[in-house]
């Protein structure tokens, strides 16, 4: 452990970074004595008269005898002459460490002085300052939040790296440590190059002949982008000679950008245009997002944790219109993608899931506009047109994008790793994967128990001749499986079907025939050819049924309800939920039926009903599997007892959806049973209490509802996940009369 206060600390150069250091050493009382070289007396004056130093020298080893740490905090390319002043003056104790924005010319200077660098030597640079510089600019505060990298050696005592660490923590700031190379090569990218192009620009235009009136004229934009050519020229002039092949092969990389520009705006290309400027702006949001420690959506993140609490009361009503239905949303980018020519998508469901599977078209070379309200525009590749995304694809939380992408990356004639979050991480793949393999697919479940990262080798199938079609009969029914290995058979020789035990949503069916691909539907198989192609289309995502459903029962449950829910689709796979409700006694009226893009949409009138438990028909159970939560609270409020059977499939969703319901309903003084497969629910008065969404949207949708008949609040944790399908669903429920608020 270091030991604060120390006796004494020498600092080599005293401006900006220097002074901000040692207002942190004073404002904590770090030593008892600062000592400081500078060129100039004025410097040193000042920082006597600010109580900053104690004694100030010319000369540089008259500074650093009998200190304990020695930071050099002058240009980087003093360095060398710095060090070999001060050798002579040195404690052989005496750590030493830097703040130079390069760190391979640091190193190498500590060599051409000493032979080989000191063990007690710590390079480091802060990623924190300003345009300004000298001792008058100094602040406490400089380097609070922000990143300080450190580049220890192998041979860097620990002692020594723990002293700089803890310095650099005390000023409040994030210490991480990298080698040297890789400290340079990033730099070069994140911060010498954008100092290179904003004095090259204002040089530029300086320089033309009107430029009086360009920098009259001069927009935010330009403002924004040059800031930072008001940067000190002569550091900046050390920094690019110091790092000088690091920026050379980030400028390479920035030309060679610049090219293709050029060459799209010279030959009209706007698609190409128009992927750089998706890609980036998006990248943009990425790592900003990434940066601040949050996920897509906002506002609720994944990251933090969120609490609703729900007053007792209240009854739905008015006319709304749920988001887009999810999985639609997903269907309509890959296919989009696959497709020739420009998908227009209008309603698209901006969900993180949904977000997910568009930025991994996003990162296999699709430019996709938006989205803008709802609204996307997909420029098809066609089937042949994908390209190798530059890293692994990072799905978040999303089942369906990870298992139907590895139908369609299976086809690909490159490799693919699939990563997502932890909670994805946890669920089976192998179900996917084993059908793909039977095409001859080179697929991996590289976690623990056939679960994500999946690792899909195209290359290798497409040298073996790609994938061929299969029968396939699904063991278990699943939607997302028989969409995989649909999806798969697009580029696969001869017929590829699947025979599902039970009915499954067929989204993927409908839309396919939506983009022109023949499919063929006979009872319980579906069957497609491999080799044809898709055309682009215009799709209307219809709202959402599962995430109506929690209205549906709201409006059921509460008393004097009337909540009318406008353009939901109906598709006959996803209906569960409406004829469980009417089974109960639900009053549901479905009017204005029509079709749109192979899917029919409804509006749908509920209103307050008095509930009676039932055996829920098992044939029910895949058309409902999603709005189970919901229908146990509206069970939960039934007369009678109402029992689940045939749904083991909730085990293995977001959470486990029977035993989190069951916990959850127990707490609310509810008799809920569970079975392997089912669980049974004794109607009856809830109650209130604090449940737990372990991170399941759905689960927190579904209590927030039961505050409606809860005899007193209901505080639901971990809620920030509901962002992944139903990115406004506090305002909306707020709307229809929830008495329902959010807190970190
Ligand atoms: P600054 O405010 O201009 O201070 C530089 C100090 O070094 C002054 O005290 C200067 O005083 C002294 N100095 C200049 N040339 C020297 C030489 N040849 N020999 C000895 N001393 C010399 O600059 P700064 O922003 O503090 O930058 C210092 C270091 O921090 C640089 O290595 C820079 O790369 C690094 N850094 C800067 C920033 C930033 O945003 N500013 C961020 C991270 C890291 P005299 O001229 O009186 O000697």
């Amino acid at each position: 452990m270091t030991r604060w206060p120390l006796r004494q600390v020498a600092f080599v150069g005293f401006g900006l970074i220097g002074s901000s250091l040692a207002r942190v050493m004073r404002e904590q009382q770090l030593v008892e004595r600062i000592t400081a070289a500078s060129r100039s007396s004025q410097t040193l004056a000042l920082a006597r008269q600010l109580g900053l130093i104690d004694i100030g020298y010319a000369d540089p080893a008259d500074a650093v005898r009998g200190a304990d740490l020695v930071i050099l905090a002058m240009p980087v390319n003093a360095t060398e002459s710095i060090l070999r002043a001060i050798k002579p003056a040195l404690s052989a104790q005496a750590v030493i460490t830097d703040v130079g924005s390069t760190k391979g010319n640091v190193v190498a200077a500590a060599e051409a002085v000493w032979g080989e660098v000191p063990p007690t030597f710590v390079p480091g640079h802060p990623i924190a300052g300003s345009e300004q510089s000298g001792v008058l600019a100094g602040r406490a505060n400089l380097f609070a939040g922000h990143k300080v990298i450190l580049t220890p050696l192998p041979t860097t005592q620990a002692e020594a790296l723990a002293l700089v660490t803890s310095l650099w923590q005390r000023a409040q700031a994030d210490v991480l440590t990298m080698s040297v190379e890789r400290h340079d090569s990033v730099l070069a990218r994140t911060s010498h190059l954008p100092h290179l192009l904003a004095f090259s620009l204002v040089d530029t235009l300086a320089r033309e002949s009107n430029n009086l009136d360009i920098f009259r004229y001069a927009a935010g934009g330009f403002r924004d982008f040059t800031r930072i050519a008001g940067s000190d020229p002569t550091m900046w002039h050390d920094i690019f000679l110091a790092n000088r092949d690091a920026v050379l092969e980030a400028l390479d990389g920035f030309e060679s950008g610049t090219r293709l520009l050029r060459q799209a705006i010279t030959t009209g290309d706007s698609e190409a245009l128009l992927g750089i400027f998706t890609r980036a702006r998006v990248a943009r949001e990425h790592f900003t997002h990434m940066l601040a420690g949050t996920a897509y959506a906002k506002p609720m993140t994944a990251e933090k944790d969120l609490t609703y609490t729900v007053q007792p009361g209240g009854r739905m009503n008015g006319r709304i219109r749920v988001p887009g239905d999810k999985s639609i949303s997903h269907r309509s980018i890959m296919l989009g993608s696959i497709a020739e020519g420009i998908t227009e998508v209008t309603g698209f469901l901006e969900g993180e899931d949904a977000l997910a599977t568009l930025q991994a078209f996003r990162d296999m070379g699709v430019v996709i506009e938006g989205p803008e309200r709802g609204r996307v525009r997909v420029h098809g590749v066609g089937l042949h047109g994908l390209k190798p995304a530059p890293g692994p694809l990072y799905v978040g939380n999303s089942g369906t994008s990870m298992r139907l992408l590895s139908g369609i990356l299976s086809a690909q004639p490159f490799d693919t790793v699939m990563t997502g979050d932890a909670s994805l991480t946890k669920r089976p793949m192998e179900r996917i994967a084993k059908p793909l393999r039977l095409m001859g697919a080179d697929i991996q479940t590289t976690g623990e128990r056939g679960t994500p990262p999946v690792s899909v080798h195209g290359a290798s199938t497409a040298a073996k001749g790609g994938l061929k079609g299969i029968h396939y009969d699904m063991p278990v029914a699943s939607a997302q499986v028989k969409s995989g290995v649909l999806l798969a058979g697009l580029w696969a020789d001869g017929e590829t079907s699947v025979t599902e035990p039970a009915p499954t949503r067929d989204h993927t069916e409908r839309m396919l025939k939506g983009f022109g691909y023949e499919v063929k539907v006979q009872g319980a198989t579906a069957s497609l050819r491999g080799g044809g192609k898709l055309t682009a289309t215009k799709i209307d995502v219809p709202s959402d049924i599962s995430s109506a459903a929690f209205f549906l029962v709201a409006a059921s449950i509460a008393p004097n309800s009337d909540l009318t829910l406008e353009h939901v689709g109906i598709n006959p796979t996803r209906v569960g939920v409406i004829n469980i409700l009417k089974a109960m006694g639900g009053n549901l009226e479905v009017f204005n039926e029509r079709e749109i893009g192979g899917e029919p949409v409804a509006d749908i009138r509920v209103r307050s009903a008095q509930l009676k438990g039932i055996n829920i028909p098992e044939d029910q159970v895949p058309l409902a599997i999603d709005e189970f939560p919901a229908l146990f609270i509206a069970a939960a409020c039934a007369e009678g007892t109402t029992v689940l059977t045939g749904a083991e499939e909730l085990r293995v969703k977001e959470s486990d959806r029977i035993q989190v319901m069951a916990d959850g309903l127990a707490i609310l003084g509810i008799s809920a049973e569970p079975t392997p497969d089912g669980i049974v629910i004794q109607g009856g008065q809830l109650g209130s209490g604090e449940v737990v969404s372990h991170g399941d949207h759905r689960i927190a949708m579904s209590f927030a509802m039961a505050g409606l008949r809860a005899n007193g609040p209901i505080v639901i944790r971990d809620c920030a996940n509901v962002a992944t399908s139903f990115p406004d669903f506090l305002g909306l429920a707020k709307r229809c009369g929830l008495a329902i608020s959010a807190s970190e």
